[in-house]
């Protein structure tokens, strides 16, 4: 996370990296370049030094960084051919869900979602036009989780690409790659900068031929991170374990507090012993997301509560420095029929935090009056 990168400049000598702040690069001569930069939108030496970082940090050789978490997702997406299909988690985040649904099947991609939680359901739905299986672990806002080697082994056998959206876990605890995925993406909007003040994604294989296919497409379709993005999130990597750090001392803080809570019914999180799959999660991650949710007994409750709490911002997103609060069923998960969300387990009362850096006691303190508000 520190010496990652081209961490000093070659020409100035500077400590941090540079903002090249630049679109193109003089040639010497016609054709005869300085280095191997060109054009930004092929390669940039700030966006160059953030994708080397990426690569390191989840054990691959080849790093890329796009403008979003769903630019990244559609450059993914965007290895298939028309005719292709592919798995997903049925939990699986919400943007992406749009684009496959509503953008990629115009384009003749098909699409599976499968409870992936049980690692028998997905080989059920594997089929010859089937070619990449993708999963979120753990999922929003249940936090489910996935046997990640099961599922790289799964799609080995049967010749699919295997995908992790790693955004929760961070590669600082969790590395799909190291278990046999082919491709790790992050929405990097979320831990890796950690700040809400950038929306970045980024992508990383060990595959070579994989690589040189990321290089071609995102060359050739160009949604690229620009060089100041490039540089806030070099920046944000630095404290990422740290920040991990703080946010774990706090999730243990705060779940302890909610399952002891009368006002609480239900506690979502990975590290409490009764979650669903917790000793999968312990073999396939060293530590844990801050993201986890909590049922209180209706809507108003949850309204109630966040109208209470004093350091949960209210707002979207998550895996920043500050904590945030929000009711799936009003944000999220709004555009889901109530019927098919109570099917998935999201019910009306479903408050959902992520939880940030502040003091531990601090932060329980705050959420424990605003519950002992309810009657
Ligand atoms: C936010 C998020 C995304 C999308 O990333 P953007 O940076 O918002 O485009 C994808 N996957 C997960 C799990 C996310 O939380």
């Amino acid at each position: 996370m520190i010496h990652g990168g081209l961490t000093t400049d070659d020409f100035t000598g500077a400590v941090t990296t540079p903002i090249y702040q630049t679109s193109t690069y003089l040639q010497d001569d016609i054709g005869d370049l300085r280095q191997e930069y060109e054009y930004s939108r092929t390669a940039n030496p700030t966006r160059a030094s953030l994708e080397s970082v990426i690569a390191d940090l989840e054990h691959g050789k080849h790093g890329f960084a796009f403008g979003s978490g769903m630019a990244a997702i559609s450059a993914v997406i965007m290895l298939l051919d028309e005719g292709d299909r592919l798995i997903l988690n049925s939990d699986v985040y919400g943007g992406t869900y749009r684009a496959l649904t509503k953008v990629f099947t115009r384009f003749g991609i098909d699409v599976d979602f499968v409870d992936t939680t049980h690692i028998e359901n997905i080989e059920k739905y594997i089929r010859p036009e089937t070619k990449m299986l993708y999963i979120e672990t753990p999922s929003n806002p249940l936090l489910r989780v996935t046997d990640i080697k099961a599922s790289a082994e799964l799609a080995h056998k049967h010749g699919l690409i295997s995908v992790v959206d790693n955004t929760f876990m961070t590669p600082y605890y969790q590395n799909p790659l190291d278990f046999g995925i082919d491709i790790v993406l992050h929405s990097a909007t979320k831990y890796i900068g950690g700040r809400s003040d950038v929306v970045a994604g980024l992508v990383a294989t060990a595959n070579v031929d994989l690589g040189a296919q990321f290089a071609f497409i995102s060359n050739s379709t160009g949604g690229v991170l620009g060089p100041q993005d490039s540089y806030l999130l070099i920046r944000g990597i630095k404290t990422l374990g740290l920040r991990m750090e703080q946010i774990n001392r706090n999730v243990e803080g705060i779940v302890q507090m909610l399952q002891k809570q009368p006002k609480v019914q239900q506690v979502f999180h990975p590290s409490i012993k009764e979650h669903m799959n917790h000793t999968i999660h312990q073999n396939q991650a060293i530590g844990h997301t801050g993201v986890g949710s909590f049922e209180v007994k209706d809507t108003e409750a949850a309204k109630q509560v966040i109208h209470a709490t004093k350091y949960f911002t209210l707002a979207e997103s998550l895996g920043a420095v500050e904590s945030l609060i929000s009711i799936p069923v009003l944000t999220t998960h709004a555009s889901i029929q109530s019927g098919v969300r109570a099917k998935e387990g999201i019910t009306d009362g479903l408050i959902r935090l992520s939880i940030g850096i502040e003091d531990t006691e601090d932060l329980v303190n705050d959420l424990e009056q605003a519950l002992n508000t309810l009657k």
